[in-house]
């Protein structure tokens, strides 16, 4: 079924295994000063032994003024050459080629980074950062031309199969490419021949510095998704240009700062949502092209192939998810492929706020070395109450290790609140991750018992020697008369099915949870009113989901009541005092309240002093999002497995 990916192609004259292809993605494992680490290293060795056919590296700084993250490869002296050539070294063990994408932030970056002002081709600020950049000047232009050549030849003798120029996403070449930020009137200015001047001499400057043979890619933003920024009209005149400089390779994505949701778009956005800008550019080049975003699955990525859209199929967040993803397409294990699901949480939430990146539903991610699960020396009975994510995450640890694990769960299902996160429109993919738990337990012997409430009386009953509490939260009963109304129903139980609300609804509690159930009724045909005490909603929400949500809340004409108290719940309807001075009556048949949550410590709470070992987790301890009850759950489950792995945590 799955042929095209598995056939080799050449870039320029190098032969790539097959047509899975690491893009560039920022993980700030590096060292301050660009030099790789063993971090770094290890979590592109996973990706190689995974079976990925060519890894591009995340990008790597030209020069230091030109670093967009703190943490971020750099090659801008020879000094750095031998940890890159680490590198190279350790994923050449594999078939994997890797190439090195030379990177200058230009103005999407931040003096706190650099301690300097970002540069350049005109002092206009981006509009994400909003620092005003030092306009270039032609002598600088020319140092930094140089500096690309410069750090392509390091690149070549470091080890690496190949360079990939970064012109895309509104960096620093990707400026000077477009109006949008280009506002020179000299001749790196104005017409597209002029804005092409800078990328064409970096072009130029590397392919005479790394000789004819050393494989050049170069990355397009084929439309920037910007008022005044380049469309596809733009960038197919660019392209065959590009080409004819002597690029090998065309990675065609989109966007920049201002749109990020193009590039790095939340599980709300389709599948391929720019497999149709490669299409365009395939039509108009020779090269090799390659696709890229939110392919999350091989068999999209095969058909993309098979289709003519593309010749290679970048898969970026899909490789943090699961490493091993062609590995186990190869033979044919997909329901074993732990997918990405769109929810920003660990890896774009991370860089944004320029920590090292994270992955929700793999949390060995950037730690591939230490957090190995090595077979336990002693058999252990492992007893988990809770069937949320990261009760079954510590439950899959644990077994992975050979412990004896048996699960407990008092609802007729698994997931918890992670599963009623993927009811809302937009969200179907969480449930891919349950799904995924679910195989991995069956796989490996997890002994689950749904429908079964974990007493003090039955854990005693099965002499455990760890107990893992994974309780989850309760739904919190706010103090606001008539809230035990027969009328009023949680928003936990709207979502699971449990409740159904009547035609005209009020929801109360404005967070995610409470915005994701309004859009979820919406999309159902009811009336609905969100009512919420701060001035915005969801604002516990990530950026890119939460932009998608309150279009969607918008368009299904939701009124959003915010800086609202509700005063009281009536048997027909809300009475609320809006803007501190009104009070007004909202008529409602159904009252949904979406007022937060508390730990469920119960449970926990009889567990102490007893003869077994108790870990409580996730939610059970503390409110906290997904991400960090699957990593406790993750690190809980090693716990019990190897004393080694949790000295080295
Ligand atoms: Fe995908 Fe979420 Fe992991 Fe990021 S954190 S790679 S969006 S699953």
């Amino acid at each position: 079924m799955i042929k095209n990916l598995f056939t080799p192609m050449k870039i320029g004259a190098l032969e790539i295994p097959n047509r899975f292809v690491v893009p560039p993605m920022v993980t700030n494992y590096c060292n301050s000063d660009g030099t790789t680490t063993e971090r770094y290293i290890s979590y592109y060795e996973a990706r190689a032994k995974g079976g990925w056919g060519l890894i591009i590296t995340e990008a790597c700084a030209v020069d230091p003024r030109g670093r967009g993250f703190s943490f971020m490869a750099g090659l801008w002296n020879d000094s750095q050459i031998d940890s890159h050539r680490a590198l190279t070294k350790n994923v050449h063990k594999y078939k994997t080629k890797i190439f090195l994408q030379i990177f200058h932030a230009g103005r999407q970056t931040s003096k706190k980074v650099m301690d300097m002002d970002p540069v350049a081709p005109s002092p206009i600020p981006c509009p994400v950062k909003m620092e005003m950049p030092h306009e270039l000047t032609v002598e600088e232009i020319h140092d930094i031309v140089e500096k690309f050549g410069d750090s392509a030849l390091r690149a070549k003798t470091a080890g690496y199969d190949g360079v990939e120029i970064h012109g895309s996403h509104g960096f620093l070449i990707a400026e000077f490419m477009s109006s949008f930020s280009n506002k020179r009137t000299d001749q790196y200015g104005g017409c597209l021949s002029n804005r092409l001047r800078f990328p064409l001499e970096i072009i130029e400057n590397v392919r005479s510095k790394v000789g004819p043979d050393f494989p050049v890619g170069f990355r397009i933003s084929a439309d920037e998704f910007v008022t005044g920024g380049n469309t596809i009209v733009d960038t197919r005149a660019m392209a065959p240009i590009l080409e004819n400089a002597g690029i090998n390779v065309l990675h065609v994505s989109a966007g920049c700062y201002a749109s990020t949701d193009k590039f790095i778009p939340p599980s709300a956005v389709p599948h391929g949502n720019l497999t149709h800008l490669a299409a365009e550019m395939k039509k108009v080049v020779n090269i090799p092209v390659i696709s890229v975003s939110r392919i999350n699955d091989p068999m999209i990525a095969e058909s993309l192939l098979a289709g003519g859209i593309a010749d290679f199929v970048a898969m970026g967040r899909a490789s943090l998810a699961d490493p091993n993803l062609p590995r186990k397409t190869a033979e044919s294990k997909f329901a074993e492929i732990r997918m990405c699901i769109g929810c920003e949480q660990g890896c774009l939430e991370r860089l944004r706020a320029d920590e090292p990146i994270r992955c929700l539903v793999n949390p060995k991610l950037g730690k591939e070395k230490e957090l190995t699960i090595q077979p336990a020396k002693e058999k252990k009975k492992v007893l988990v109450v809770g069937g949320g994510p990261g009760g079954m995450t510590a439950a899959i640890a644990a077994a992975e290790a050979g412990h004896e694990v048996s699960l407990f769960e008092k609802s007729d299902r698994l997931g918890g609140q992670f599963y009623l996160a993927s009811i809302p429109p937009g969200k179907g993919e969480f449930a891919s991750f349950i799904h995924w738990q679910i195989n991995q337990m069956h796989k490996l012997g997890v002994e689950v018992h749904l429908n079964t409430t974990a007493t003090l009386h039955l854990i005693e009953s099965k002499e455990p020697d760890e107990v893992i509490i994974a309780t989850g939260a309760k739904p919190k009963v706010p103090h606001i008369s008539g809230a035990h109304l027969q009328n009023v129903i949680f928003s936990f139980d709207v979502l699971s099915g449990k409740e159904e609300a009547d035609q005209n609804v009020v929801v109360i509690g404005g967070g995610s949870v409470g915005a994701e159930t309004a859009n979820y009724l919406a999309n159902q045909g009811k009336n609905v009113t969100l009512v919420e005490v701060l001035p915005k909603i969801a604002i516990d929400y990530e950026p890119g989901p939460r932009k998608y949500l309150l279009e969607e809340l918008a368009d299904k004409n939701v009124t959003v009541l915010v800086n609202s108290r509700v005063h009281s719940i009536k048997y027909n309807g809300v009475s609320v005092e809006s803007g501190g001075i009104d009070k007004i009556f909202i008529p409602a048949d159904s009252v949904v309240l979406a007022m937060g949550a508390k730990s469920d410590r119960e449970l926990a709470s009889k567990l102490k002093d007893k003869s077994y070992h108790v870990s409580v987790i996730g939610d059970a301890i503390k409110i906290r999002k997904a991400l960090e009850a699957i990593e406790e759950g993750y690190l809980t489950g090693l716990l019990v497995s190897s004393l080694k792995s949790v000295e080295t945590l």
